[in-house]
């Protein structure tokens, strides 16, 4: 089927008690048991909900892979892959990933004595370089937030095939609908639901998709232990989002793409960091790896004046954290998103104080346009 039927239909058979189309809200705490020893499969609902696994099933069908785990946040889903880890193992990870894996990696497992590894995996000899005896997990992040660079999946997972350690992708920029990971040879996929899976901005979630089934025993185990689970409210939503992802994805494209080749030609904007543009240093990759580009970009205006003076212009595009919505955020990654990572740190990353980050939604772009140029007017 195609990616646009499986939104719509994957995992969601009618209900089988009732025939209701629409998957429903199981919002129950627990099972009868017919007789003792005997239940409908069915027990208490950490462990099972079927509006939850209707949802796992959808999305590890939307990403080509055979399980899903539906967590509470995406930090949770990446929380549950950090649960691979023993005491003593190291990490590999891209060095700008999403402002909370930092965190989580840095402040937190650190203490259960697991060490991080941030290097820039757009390039593949830093990444293999990083690699040491003790390393478990390589976790990606394409295209990362806010700069929009790049990895090689493919090159990267050979890498990680070569020495027998899984390989993990936070695939939340560009969406099973333009990137599907575990088809480039990675082992894991992890989603922050919350973005553009769910898409309307009133849902925060997370999903794991594996096609391996010990990955997925492990981490069902760990799901059910730990308990971070996803609400059956909340995966309702997900799954209200994913019918319309394909025709949302390609109008974030759309207008991401028009965005970009605005900005771009604007005499106040310094830079304009989108993949979908022939200026991008990896613009070749991108189309090779991805089918579409997305609506996320950021933009450089020279420094925190000229950003803060466009931020506090916008009118229509809201001065927010967050993405993947329908509706159009800007926001500020110094202070922001990225706010926790030590200044030092982030003037080396290249995330400077004068950079704005948009994550274009699917409303008129030339009403964006209008906006964005009357906010750039105040620069
Ligand atoms: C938002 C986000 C996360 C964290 O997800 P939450 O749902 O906010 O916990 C992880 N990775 C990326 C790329 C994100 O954008």
């Amino acid at each position: 089927m195609g990616f646009a039927t499986d939104c719509i239909h994957a995992g969601q058979e009618p209900d089988p008690a009732t025939n209701a189309v629409i998957t429903p809200i199981y919002q129950t705490s627990t099972y009868a048991h017919d007789r003792l020893g005997e239940t409908k499969g069915w027990g208490y609902a950490r462990g099972d909900n079927p509006t939850r696994e209707a949802l796992e099933r959808n999305l590890a069908a939307l990403e080509g892979g055979k399980h899903g785990l539906a967590f509470g946040s995406g930090m949770a889903a990446i929380t549950a892959i950090s649960s691979l880890l023993n005491q003593g193992d190291h990490v590999v990870a891209t060095d700008v990933v999403y402002g909370g894996t930092y965190r989580l990696f840095v402040t937190v497992l650190r203490r259960y004595g697991i060490e991080t590894s941030f290097v820039d995996t757009s390039n593949l000899k830093k990444l293999e370089d990083a690699i040491l005896p003790t390393t478990r997990l390589i976790f990606l992040e394409t295209p990362t937030n806010p700069l929009m660079s790049l990895t090689d999946l493919a090159g990267a997972a050979r890498i990680a095939k070569a020495r027998g350690i899984p390989l993990a992708v936070d695939n939340t920029f560009a969406s099973p609908c333009f990137q599907r990971p575990l088809e480039h040879g990675a082992d894991l996929v992890v989603h922050s639901t919350t973005k553009y899976l769910n898409g309307h901005s009133d849902s925060v979630g997370g999903i794991v998709v594996m096609n391996d089934d010990g990955l997925r025993e492990k981490l069902k185990h760990y799901q059910k232990s730990a308990g971070g689970i996803l609400s059956p409210f909340d995966s309702w939503l997900v799954m209200r989002g994913t019918k319309t992802l394909a025709m949302r994805m390609r109008q974030h494209n759309e207008n991401g793409m028009a965005m970009a080749r605005h900005l771009e030609s604007h005499g106040k904007v310094k830079k304009v960091h989108y993949p979908g543009l022939a200026s991008h240093p990896q613009h070749a990759l991108a189309r090779a790896q991805m089918s579409g580009f997305g609506g996320m970009l950021s933009c450089e205006l020279g420094g925190k004046g000229q950003a803060e003076r466009f931020l506090n212009g916008l009118k229509l595009v809201t001065l927010a954290e967050s993405l993947g919505g329908i509706e159009s955020l800007a926001c500020h990654p110094a202070t922001m998103t990225h706010g926790a990572i030590p200044a030092e740190e982030r003037q080396k990353l290249g995330i400077s104080d004068g950079l704005v980050r948009l994550s274009v939604g699917c409303e008129d772009v030339q009403d964006l346009i209008a906006d964005v140029d009357q906010a750039l007017a105040l620069v």
